[in-house]
């Protein structure tokens, strides 16, 4: 049984008054059937932290990057074990924000991925084709080299997701065909079969890209989608708590 996630990723937005819609999510949603992951800025972890706990919602909170190294001369990054000190359990790696603002490798992906799993956090890694990829019929064979470049030979269902984020879907309002978003997790599924053998059939496999209340239901109804990474439709409560509400019912 794979875990189903409704994963936020809030971005570069959110001061400390943003809180209080994690407040009405919580009031909303006591006890989801689903992981509810939320990875505000970096600056709100420790806030969110205490306010989960003090609102008693089954809440997990997760960084949006970490450094690959422990720790050292690298200012105004964060490791790992920091974003893990400051209560997440998770960290998102690999966005393709990331790879393209910062020119992140597959390689760097993987390592982050690794001193994620080293600190004890579960990796959410992404992979996602550009929109010039699709129209070139290349799509699997980038997501493969992303799977193959980005997730560690240490990888298990435990400690690592897979999001299937293609690059112009995202903060765009267009979602590819859900025939299409099944061809990926499918063949994501495999790849992973080929490296994990039956491990593979327990990694949790999100889809992000313009998800919303209107689309949430049909998209986790796809084969292999067991969740949502979800960018602009996770900074309102109301939105991300009918995407919860979706997946609980999926
Ligand atoms: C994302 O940033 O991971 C994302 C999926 O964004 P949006 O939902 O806004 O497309």
């Amino acid at each position: 049984m794979r875990a189903k996630i409704a994963a936020g990723n809030w971005k570069m937005n959110g001061l400390s008054a943003a809180l209080a819609e994690v407040g009405a999510l919580a009031a909303a949603h006591p006890a989801p059937g689903c992981t509810v992951l939320i990875c505000p800025p970096a600056t709100l972890l420790a806030q969110m932290n205490w306010q989960v706990g003090q609102a008693k919602a089954p809440f997990h909170i997760g960084g949006q990057d970490c450094h690959p190294a422990a720790s050292g001369a690298h200012t105004g990054d964060l490791s790992a074990a920091m974003l893990k000190d400051a209560g997440a359990s998770h960290v998102i790696l690999g966005h393709s924000e990331r790879r393209a603002d910062h020119g992140e490798s597959d390689a760097l992906v993987r390592a982050k991925a690794g001193a994620a799993h080293a600190a004890g956090l579960i990796a959410v890694i992404c992979v996602g084709e550009t929109e010039s990829q699709r129209d070139d019929g290349t799509t699997l064979a980038v997501i493969a080299a992303q799977l193959a470049g980005s997730v560690p030979d240490g990888a298990t269902p435990a400690n690592s997701v897979i999001a299937y984020e293609p690059v112009w879907a995202i903060g765009t309002g267009r979602t590819p065909t859900l025939a299409e978003i099944a061809e990926v997790h499918a063949d994501i599924r495999a790849r992973l079969a080929d490296r994990f053998g039956a491990a593979a059939a327990g990694f949790s496999l999100l889809y992000g890209g313009s998800v919303k209340p209107s689309n949430a239901a049909e998209i986790f109804a796809v084969a292999h989608v067991d969740g949502a990474l979800v960018g602009g439709a996770s900074l309102k409560a109301a939105d991300f708590g009918a995407i919860i509400a979706a997946l609980d019912a999926a």
